[in-house]
Order: structure tokens, then C-alpha cells, then sequence
């Protein structure tokens, strides 16, 4: 949809993705984190951002998390959560050498992910694993075998690629990637491998591919997109790229309201509006706030696809948790 100069006040209008923001793997990891620092007191310590977005970061932070880059950096005997992004075994064996308690806050997408390498090593399959180089995710998943495993960071990467056995190659994927790249990396690295096998069911995840198909729709008919998400956030960066490939004129990754552009609203009568798997839903709030306090205040949701995925917590909080519980029902008893 091309740019209008002067947009009628009246046409202006917000056209707002749905599915959006927190999928079922970052509520869980935020739960975690909140959770431990009910359960054990502060502070928790939690290695990486637990999910990539500042916001969620600092809010954490005021109740007691302490992030931290290395399993080193935690004092013997404290608690570390690892965070949504997952973590290569070489780090537990960090958390056990340290004598800490683990709390594995991995997505179970991400645990999947990594047990088809797992698997496919055992099998001795050359791994060609698609993905972003230095993402945490990646690191994590090679991690599980690095001598199988070979990064292909986009279908540029497809050249450079070599492996053992040609009969004998398997393709895995990050779980937030753009759909629409991936298959083109695919379709390069089939060409040159025929013999390609795929994984067993789809490596990116239900809410990174739902949050996809509604910015397209959306970007089809906006003129500028905004994304909220912060810029470390790989599926946030592929809702950006998604809704320019669908026809958006204009789109920007943006953490809040306050990094918005007035200049980006020059001549724009339909602005899209959605967020990362990340992002707590205030954030967008705060965005279609400013948005209608400068006439776009015209919100009509495009929902392509309906979601309803939860996960249970990570299995030591629910451990801790079921014996918290028996305490205070075995506790209530003696005193009855
Ligand atoms: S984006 Fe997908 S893989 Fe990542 S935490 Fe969410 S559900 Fe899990």
C-alpha cells in the first residue's frame, strides 16, 4: 500500500497483529524467575536475559534477580535459573561443579530442538543446523554436539558449506527464524545436498511462525509497521523483515513508546502494530497510547490465527512447590 501526503484524520486507523507478545515458552521462564524468588527468597540468579527484552530485565532486577554472563560469576551454593534460550550441557556441568541448584527455565521447543541433535548425532549425521551465529540459542543446541554440527547462517552461507557423507545430512533450525528464509536456506542446501533429510516436525516454533502470519497480513496493508521488541530479540528482528516483505513501506523495531519517530508518521494512514514473543503486553499499550494521542486512535485487530499454548513450570520449582505445599497441608494437620 503506498504512502498518502496528507491522510484525512478519519481514515487513520491502527491495525493491530494478533497473535502477539508473550508466547508459552517466556511466560513460563518469567514465571520461573518470579516464582524462585517466592519460593527461595533474593537473590536468584539467573544466567543471560531470561528472555530477550530490556523491560522484562529490569523488572526482574527490582525484585531480586541478579543476571549474570557466566555460570562462574554465582557465589557456591546460590540458585541459577537458566534462561528461555537453553544452554549447552557443558553448562550444567558448570552449575554442578559450582554447587549450585539449577532451575532449567529452557523452553520445551528449544529442549526439542535439542534432542534431535542429540539424536541425530548418535546416528553420526553431519547436523546442518540454520541459525544465527553468536545467538544464544545456537550456542546452546551446537553445543549438544559440537563435532556434528555445522551453523548455516542464511542461504548465503549454503557455499561455504562441506560435510563427510553426503547420504548422511540432516537440517535442524533456531526456533525464531523467518519462516519464508529458512525454506529458501532449505531449497539452497537441498539443491546442493539431494539427499537432505528435514527434522522430524518443524524446528520454529508455533508462536514465532503465528506471530509471522498475522504482521503479513497486517503489513499488507499498512504503511508503517511498528514492532515492539527489543534488538536483541531474533523473532521481534523477523516480525521487522516480515512486514516490509509483505508490503509495508516503512517498519521499526522499537522498545517502547518513547523511541517512536514523529517523522515516521509523515503521510501514513494505516500503522500496523505488533510485538515480539518477549514482550509484555504494557509495552504495546503504551505504544497505542501515543499512537491515538496523534489521531490513530482507530484500532482494529487482525487475528489470522488463534492461540492456546501453555507449559507446565520447570520441573525442579514444581518439585519445590508440591513440597511446599504437602509441608503446609502436613503442618495445618498436627496443629488441628
Ligand atoms: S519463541 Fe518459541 S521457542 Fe522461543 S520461548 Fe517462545 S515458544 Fe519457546
Amino acid at each position: 500500500m503506498g504512502s498518502m501526503s496528507a491522510p484525512a484524520a478519519e481514515a487513520r486507523r491502527v491495525l493491530l497483529a494478533a497473535p502477539r507478545g508473550y508466547c508459552a515458552g517466556v511466560d513460563r521462564a518469567v514465571i520461573a524467575v518470579e516464582e524462585a524468588l517466592k519460593q527461595y527468597g533474593a537473590p536468584v540468579y539467573v544466567r543471560h536475559e531470561i528472555v530477550h527484552n530490556k523491560y522484562v530485565v529490569k523488572t526482574l532486577e527490582k525484585k531480586g534477580a541478579i543476571f549474570v554472563e557466566e555460570t562462574e560469576e554465582v557465589p557456591e551454593g546460590n540458585i541459577v535459573i537458566f534462561s528461555a534460550h537453553g544452554v549447552a550441557p557443558v553448562v550444567h556441568e558448570e552449575a554442578e561443579r559450582g554447587k549450585l541448584a539449577s532451575i532449567d527455565a529452557t523452553c520445551p521447543l528449544v529442549t526439542k530442538v535439542h534432542k534431535e541433535a542429540v539424536r541425530f548425532a548418535k546416528e553420526d549425521y553431519d547436523i546442518l543446523l540454520i541459525g544465527h551465529e553468536g545467538h544464544e540459542e545456537v550456542i546452546g543446541t551446537s553445543g549438544e554436539a559440537p563435532d556434528h554440527i555445522t551453523l548455516v547462517d542464511g542461504p548465503g552461507d549454503v557455499e561455504n558449506v562441506s560435510v563427510r557423507d553426503e547420504n548422511k545430512v540432516v537440517w535442524l533450525s533456531q526456533t525464531t527464524l523467518s519462516v519464508d528464509e529458512t525454506m529458501e536456506t532449505v531449497d539452497a542446501l537441498e539443491k546442493k545436498f539431494p539427499n537432505l533429510l528435514s527434522p522430524p516436525s518443524d524446528d520454529i516454533c508455533y508462536a514465532t511462525q503465528n506471530r509471522q502470519v498475522a504482521i503479513k497480513q497486517v503489513g499488507a496493508d499498512s504503511d508503517l509497521v511498528i514492532v515492539v521488541g527489543s534488538q536483541n530479540s531474533s523473532n521481534s528482528k523477523r516480525l521487522v523483515e516480515v512486514a516490509l516483505g509483505a508490503g509495508a513501506s516503512a517498519s521499526y523495531l522499537v522498545d517502547g513508546a518513547d523511541e517512536i519517530d514523529e517523522a515516521w508518521l509523515e503521510g501514513v494512514t494505516t500503522v500496523g502494530v505488533t510485538s515480539g514473543a518477549s514482550v509484555p503486553e504494557v509495552l504495546v499499550d503504551g505504544v497505542l497510547d501515543w499512537l491515538a494521542e496523534r489521531g490513530y486512535g482507530d484500532v482494529e485487530i487482525v487475528q489470522p490465527v488463534q492461540e492456546s499454548i501453555t507449559f507446565s513450570l520447570p520441573k525442579e520449582l514444581r518439585r519445590d512447590l508440591r513440597a511446599e505445599a504437602a509441608e503446609k497441608v502436613s503442618g495445618g494437620s498436627s496443629e488441628a
